[in-house]
């Protein structure tokens, strides 16, 4: 699966400008510097650049219609040859989902059935529409009153939304009232507007079936499908302020199926066998999406304004993270406007995705029904070989030597040394919810080591101070002493703090079998 990672950022809005907030958001053809300011220890302000490159970033100026043929426009013919497409919608709430996303499934849909009436003529392909809601780890027919939908797994793992209304379609106008319909019955729900959308993931799928021998009287097969998905706001994950106790558990909710959407994204990505969706229902619901020959575009939105620059940053490295891994030539960098050139890079992942499976082949055979649908998968070996080379050619291997994590994982032929988790039909079984709780402490490693790096750097412009310092004449070495012992044994804190968190989380990955120790390691 490939992934393409494309950013949007919106105009300043008239509260932003009231408010005489900043633009920090710069925008160049693929790439985006964010100037984020900072308060240095005497609470001076400096300025700290965080570059980011991505398949395309779409600036204030871009139209709706424009986003449609950078995002949609080229996906839309490879749904009739047996491919799934998801075009997502990720960031803050007020950042510009649903803005960016609604007009896009009608101008879909008119393209789908100028296809099926001209190039497809009388080939039996029929397009259908449903358009459903999660919200809160339960599902909703937007096309059916709200109706409460259950979902059900069969034996070859396909999942099967039970009561899902499925309109067929095939005039522009029927779709245009069928969506506008469904996003009237999402924006009514009990607080209405924003409040309720930003919780709920928003998935309107397109449906291309078509009739075995052209027979009607045979239920139609899907060849492709096109999903549009409005996810809710990715700011819940980090917000504490809510004291409700429903709040924060529909909070954590979307935490974690944010969380999970990632890492499916990244296991494809790198063809790993193992792809956790059973993290949640959003990914459960699109497995059948993510399987065989599929396409995901990434649209982050992002705000331009400097009071959302943390929630922006949050956004980019999610996105950063969900690029796709084979694209050698797309590597980030972030340029630091002080001395080093590592505070992004840092965003690397401990484990390129957790966790994947042993036996590969054995993975393939049990999803995968359509043994045509494997071409698009290499073998592990050759996935990591790629990715080590990509790794080469962005310099880290070298620069930064960050590579020793890596190599240490798999073993000398190159495979990754996971275990597969115990496989278990009990739906939400405890391993799942160990998952989860294992993803959100990789997560929360990876961002302690990057507050940590953050820090060093700190303190090492303190020592550079202070060394210049002690090359003053007159300077008191009692003073320079002592700062020093400071200095040392704040760095001694802050690698001791970072090595008991990374113990942690390798104890509890071997207590939970999901890393069998090797060599070193
Ligand atoms: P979200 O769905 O992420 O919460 P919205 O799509 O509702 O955000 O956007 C918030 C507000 O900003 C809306 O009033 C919307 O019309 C406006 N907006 C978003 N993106 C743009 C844009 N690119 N150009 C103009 N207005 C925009
Ligand atoms: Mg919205």
């Amino acid at each position: 699966m490939t992934c393409f990672a494309q950013v949007r950022k919106r105009p300043l809005n008239k509260k932003e400008l009231a408010k005489n907030e900043e633009d920090i958001i710069e925008t160049l053809s693929n790439s985006l510097v964010v100037h984020e300011t900072k308060l240095k220890v005497d609470l001076t302000e400096y300025m700290e650049k965080h570059e980011f490159v991505f398949d395309a970033v779409l600036n204030e100026e871009v139209s709706n219609d424009e986003v449609y043929r950078e995002t949609v426009e080229p996906i839309v013919p490879i749904i009739f040859q047996r491919t799934k497409a998801t075009c997502f919608a990720y960031g803050q709430t007020g950042s510009g989902k649903t803005y960016t996303m609604k007009p896009l499934p009608l101008k879909a849909s008119r393209d789908i059935l100028r296809l099926m009436h001209h190039t497809y003529r009388n080939q039996g392909f029929h397009l259908f529409v449903s358009f459903f809601e999660i919200y809160g780890g339960k599902l909703y027919d937007l096309l059916s009153d709200r109706k409460k939908l259950c979902m059900r797994e069969d034996g070859k793992q396909q999942v099967c939304i039970v009561g899902l209304k499925e309109f067929r379609v095939s005039d522009v106008e029927t779709i245009k009232e069928l969506i506008e319909k469904g996003n009237a019955t999402r924006s009514t729900g009990t607080t209405g507007a924003n409040e309720e959308s930003s919780r709920s993931h928003a998935i309107l799928q397109l449906a291309i079936k078509r009739s075995v021998d052209g027979k009607e009287s045979k239920p139609p097969r899907v060849v492709g499908k096109l999903s549009f998905i409005d996810l809710a706001g990715s700011e819940r994950g980090a917000d504490t302020t809510d004291n409700d106790k429903q709040t924060r558990m529909e909070g954590a909710e979307i935490n974690k199926s944010l969380l999970a959407l990632k890492e499916c994204i990244r296991a494809l990505d790198n063809d790993q066998g193992h792809i956790p969706f059973r993290g949640s229902k959003l990914t459960e619901v699109l497995r059948d999406s993510f399987m065989g020959n599929s396409r995901t575009v990434m649209i982050s939105c992002i705000s331009p304004s400097s009071g959302s620059c943390e929630h922006t940053l949050n956004t980019l490295r999610y996105a950063d993270r969900v690029k796709s891994l084979s694209k050698g030539g797309n590597s980030k960098k972030d340029v630091l406007s002080s001395t080093m050139n590592l505070k992004e890079s840092t965003a690397q992942p401990l484990s390129s995705g957790l966790p994947t499976a042993s036996t590969f082949e054995d993975d393939i055979n049990d999803t995968w029904p359509d043994q045509n649908e494997r071409d698009d998968f290499n073998a592990p070996e050759d996935s990591f070989e790629q990715e080590k080379l990509m790794w080469k050619k962005n310099g880290k291997l070298d620069q930064y030597g960050f590579s020793t994590a890596e190599n240490k994982l798999r073993k000398p032929n190159g495979q990754t040394k996971w275990k597969e988790p115990v496989r278990s039909d009990i739906k939400h079984s405890k391993s799942d919810d160990d998952l989860n709780a294992l993803l959100q402490e990789e997560e929360d490693l990876v961002n302690a080591h990057r507050k940590q790096v953050e820090e060093t750097m700190n303190i090492v412009k303190e020592e550079m101070n202070l060394l210049v310092e002690a090359d003053q004449p007159g300077n008191q070495l009692d003073d320079y002493i002592s700062r020093l012992t400071t200095i040392l044994s704040q760095k001694a804190a802050g690698i001791t703090q970072l090595q008991t968190r990374l113990a942690n989380f390798q104890r509890r990955l071997k207590e939970h079998n999901v890393l069998v120790s090797s060599s070193g390691y």
